[in-house]
C-alpha cells in the first residue's frame, strides 16, 4: 500500500484553513469523483481518501491529533464510518448540492434484488418388505407439497392482470434510507418494504392463492424402487419436491427406504443369511433337505458329520446389487435339533448305539479329556 497523503494536499486547502474552506473543498472534490459521474477510473479510491480526509478535518478534536502526529495520531475507529461496509452496501453523501451513490454501480440495478426462491425438498419414509427391497418394487405415495396455482399459474397475479414493477423501489428490490454524517447526509440501502425486495409487486392478488403463486396439494407419486435397496437408502426424485416461488426450481422428494425385517433371512450387505433346524440323525449321515430362498425352495445336501453351526453356502441366492453387479450368496447355519422326548424303542435304539461306539461315539472327546487332566493337573 501506497504511504497515504496528507489529508490537506488531498483536499486542497492549507493547513490554516477553516472548517468553511474545508468543507467547500470537500464538495467541489467529492462532486468531481463521484464515481457514479466521473470518468476516472480512480475515481472511486479518490472518492474515498476525500471523504477521509474530510471526516478527520471536519472535526476539530481528530484535526489536532493530525496536525500533531500526522496518519499516526489517527485510529481506524476515529473513522464516523467503515469504508469497506459502504462499497457494499451503496452510499453516498445526499446533500442540498448533490445526491450520489456508491457501491451498486448499475443504476438502479438488480444486485441485490431478491431472487425468487426455489422450491422445499422434501423428505417421505416408506417402508418395504425385504423381498421388495430385494426384487424392487413400484410404489404409489402421496405428498402435500406446494405446486403452481393453476389459477394464476403461479404468478401470484389474478387472471387478466400482471405483477408489477416496485413503484417504491423501481424494482431494485432495495431503497436507500438516509442519515445525517459529518459530511453531510449518508444514503444506506435497505430490503425495500414494499415488495420485501422482489421488486415486484402484486396489486390484484390471484384469489386462490392470495398472490403466493402457489398452493399445498396432495399428489400421487409413482416411486420405482430398484431391486437391492437397503434399509436407509434415500431415492432422490428431482424436482418433486415443492414447487419454487414465481417459475423458480422446484425442490427435490426424498425417498428414505425403510425395510421391515424378515421372519427368517437377515441381511448382510448382498448376502442373506439364515439358520435351518436338522436333527442329529441327519447331521450324522447326511440328507438333502429343502431350504427357503428368495427364489422359492431350492434342495440343499447336508454331509454327512456335519456339526451344530456349519454354514452351508448356496450361491447367487442372496440379493443384486443395487448398482446392478452380480447377486450376494446365502448362507445356511445348522442349527442341530436334540430330540426332548423319545419313546421306548428309541431309547433302546440309541443305548446300543453307544455301547457299540464306545469312546469312539465322540473322536474329539478323548483330547478334550487329555487336555482337562492336564489343565487341572492328572486326577
Ligand atoms: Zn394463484
Ligand atoms: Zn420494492
Amino acid at each position: 500500500m501506497a504511504a497515504k497523503k496528507d489529508y490537506y494536499e488531498v483536499l486542497g486547502v492549507s493547513r490554516d484553513a477553516d472548517e468553511k474552506e474545508i468543507k467547500k473543498a470537500y464538495r467541489k472534490l467529492a462532486k468531481k469523483y463521484h464515481p457514479d459521474r466521473s470518468d476516472d477510473p480512480n475515481a472511486a479510491e479518490k472518492f474515498k481518501e476525500i471523504s477521509e480526509a474530510y471526516d478527520i478535518l471536519s472535526d476539530p478534536d481528530k484535526r489536532k491529533r493530525y496536525d500533531q502526529y500526522g496518519h499516526s495520531g489517527i485510529d481506524q475507529e476515529d473513522f464516523s464510518f467503515n469504508f469497506d461496509d459502504f462499497a457494499q452496501g451503496g452510499f453516498g453523501g445526499l446533500d442540498d448540492i448533490f445526491e450520489m451513490f456508491f457501491g451498486d454501480r448499475r443504476r438502479g440495478g438488480g444486485r441485490s434484488r431478491r431472487r425468487p426462491r426455489s422450491g422445499q425438498d422434501l423428505k417421505y419414509k416408506l417402508e418395504i418388505t425385504f423381498e421388495e427391497a430385494a426384487f424392487g418394487t413400484e410404489k404409489e405415495i402421496t405428498i402435500p407439497r406446494q405446486e403452481d396455482c393453476p389459477t394464476c399459474e403461479g404468478s401470484g397475479a389474478k387472471p387478466g392482470t400482471d405483477r408489477k414493477t416496485c413503484p417504491k423501489c423501481q424494482g431494485t428490490g432495495q431503497i436507500r434510507v438516509t442519515k445525517r454524517t459529518p459530511f453531510g447526509h449518508l444514503a444506506q440501502a435497505k430490503t425495500c418494504d414494499r415488495c420485501q425486495g422482489e421488486g415486484e409487486i402484486i396489486e390484484d392478488p390471484c384469489p386462490e392463492c392470495d398472490g403466493e403463486g402457489r398452493i399445498i396439494r396432495r399428489r400421487k407419486i409413482t416411486v420405482n424402487v430398484p431391486a437391492g435397496v437397503a434399509d436407509g437408502n434415500q431415492l432422490r426424485l428431482t424436482g418433486e419436491g415443492g414447487a419454487g416461488e414465481y417459475g423458480a426450481r422446484a425442490g427435490d422428494l426424498y425417498v428414505v427406504i425403510k425395510v421391515k425385517p424378515h421372519k427368517i433371512f437377515e441381511r448382510k450387505g448382498n448376502d442373506i443369511h439364515c439358520e435351518v433346524p436338522i436333527n442329529f440323525v441327519q447331521a450324522a449321515l447326511g440328507d438333502e433337505i429343502k431350504v427357503p430362498t428368495l427364489d422359492g425352495k431350492v434342495k440343499l445336501k447336508i454331509p454327512s458329520g456335519s456339526q451344530p453351526g456349519d454354514v452351508l453356502r448356496l450361491r447367487n441366492k442372496g440379493i443384486k446389487a443395487v448398482n446392478g453387479s452380480g447377486r450376494g450368496d446365502q448362507y445356511v447355519k445348522l442349527k442341530v435339533v436334540i430330540p426332548k422326548s423319545l419313546n421306548q424303542e428309541q431309547k433302546q435304539l440309541l443305548r446300543k448305539f453307544a455301547e457299540m461306539s464306545g469312546e469312539e461315539i465322540n473322536p474329539e472327546s478323548k483330547g478334550f479329556f487329555k487336555k482337562v487332566k492336564e489343565a487341572f493337573g492328572g486326577n
